[in-house]
């Protein structure tokens, strides 16, 4: 059976459980920030983030039939311009999509070979076919546009090979979601680090982390003494995003619904991607219901890569009306993306008369990077508003006519405080 074919079926009697669980937690949210007065709606948007899974293959070609990866599972080879789509998307759309990252097909120096578990050749792993100036090419055009491609940390072949077998996943197995020993883990993460060293990407070393296989536990697994979110936090990491519904453990400690804060690092619900992992030449469609569109790399790349801008605009159409909407807005960055859900999810906000009024009580528990202090307001009013306060520095307000009146987005900055209002002037 294909993967998502797996995934599909096995995932449907969850679905239920675990979409009314988020479902009812985004109600909720929106219920609390909802308050309008006869004019004027105030929310804090969620945000939308964008992650392609699976960056970095040169072959497409799925093996698993022989006990390889799966790659992207694409009838071809990987060329530099599907990493110029990364950045075309993130162009089009001012935005900095997160490419989760395999290395394998980057290791120059064969490093690999010592690595346990890490490749499906073990000790006589040799990727000499991969290596050629397609490496620096594709390396110069991430570094040089850092604005609009986020390497984040996906894996070093995305699985786990033990006899020359292969299983899922690289950090944990599969079904019981037990991380791998932990020298293991720190020996594959000091890998990815040396690989980025040996193709100049050593300033890029990730923030952020997204399980393969999405096999993950939130907090620590049965039998070890520390969790995959301590480790990476060690290593500067502050953010990881991973389906909740498929091989995700720990669900009963996730805080808030949409995320949770496991040892400091935000972990965020990835929810529903709107193809499976090996579609490519789809124009996509449907709607985004959470705050990850999530895809895989072949999602967003045609079988012919001088065509590749034909399926990235598919995406910037569907993408580009969620800016628009008073009720959500696309990140700019992750960093912004993890500030606005904590904003979104826990910072009450409710229009009374000519005023505005947040309540920081529960954001300011959260305690880690995401109480950083910006995040963004909308606001709908049929007639024309000038904002004024002297609690929260407002930084900048543009606008936005539609049908229903102007939508202003106010981008806000608040002190150390438990909370704040903004006065309106019609
Ligand atoms: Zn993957």
């Amino acid at each position: 059976m294909k993967r998502r074919e797996f995934i599909k079926t096995s995932s449907k009697g969850l679905a239920l459980s675990t979409l009314g669980l988020s479902g009812s937690s985004f109600l909720a949210s929106c219920t609390h920030k909802n308050f309008s007065n006869k004019n004027i709606s105030a929310i804090i948007p969620l945000p939308i983030q964008v992650i392609i899974d699976d960056v970095g293959w040169w072959s497409g070609k799925d093996e698993t039939v022989n006990q390889g990866p799966y790659r992207t599972g694409i009838n071809r080879n990987h060329v530099v311009a599907d990493y110029q789509a990364v950045i075309d998307l993130g162009k089009a759309l001012g935005i900095r999509p997160q490419a989760a990252t395999i290395l394998c097909e980057w290791d120059r120096k064969n490093i690999l070979k010592d690595v346990p578990h890490s490749n499906w050749m073990g000790k006589n792993w040799d990727n000499s076919k991969w290596v050629g100036p397609w490496l620096e090419e594709a390396a110069d055009l991430i570094k040089s546009n850092q604005e609009h491609f986020e390497l984040s940390l996906h894996g070093l072949a995305h699985e786990w090979w033990e006899d020359g077998k292969v299983s899922r996943a690289e950090w944990a197995e599969e079904m019981s979601g037990i991380m791998r020993p932990k020298e293991i883990v720190e020996q594959h993460l000091d890998a990815f680090g040396e690989i980025l060293n040996q193709n100049n990407l050593g300033s890029l070393f990730p923030k952020s982390f997204i399980p393969t296989n999405f096999c993950h536990t939130f907090g620590v697994s049965e039998g070890r003494n520390i969790s995959m979110a301590q480790i990476l936090k060690s290593r500067g990491f502050t953010y990881i995003n991973t389906d909740f519904q498929w091989r995700f453990h720990g669900i009963e400690n996730v805080q808030h619904g949409l995320f949770g804060v496991d040892s400091g690092v935000l972990t965020v619900d990835r929810g529903h991607d709107l193809l499976d992992w090996n579609i490519i030449g789809k124009i996509p469609s449907g709607k985004i219901e959470g705050a990850t569109c999530g895809m895989h790399w072949a999602n967003i790349l045609h079988p012919n890569p001088e065509q590749n801008s034909e399926i990235v605009d598919g995406w910037v159409k569907l993408l580009s009306p969620y800016n628009n909407k008073l009720e959500t807005m696309l990140a700019k960055n992750s960093l912004e993306f993890q500030k606005q859900l904590a904003h979104h999810v826990t910072t009450k906000v409710e229009v009374d008369s000519n005023e505005i009024k947040f309540d920081f009580n529960e954001t300011n528990k959260l305690g880690t990077i995401v109480t950083n202090n910006e995040f963004f307001i909308k606001v709908l009013s049929a007639n024309k508003l000038s904002f004024s306060s002297e609690s929260i520095d407002i930084v900048t307000v543009s606008t936005k006519k539609t049908e229903k009146g102007t939508i202003y987005k106010l981008a806000l900055k608040k002190g150390n405080v438990a909370k704040a209002s903004i006065t309106m002037k019609a």
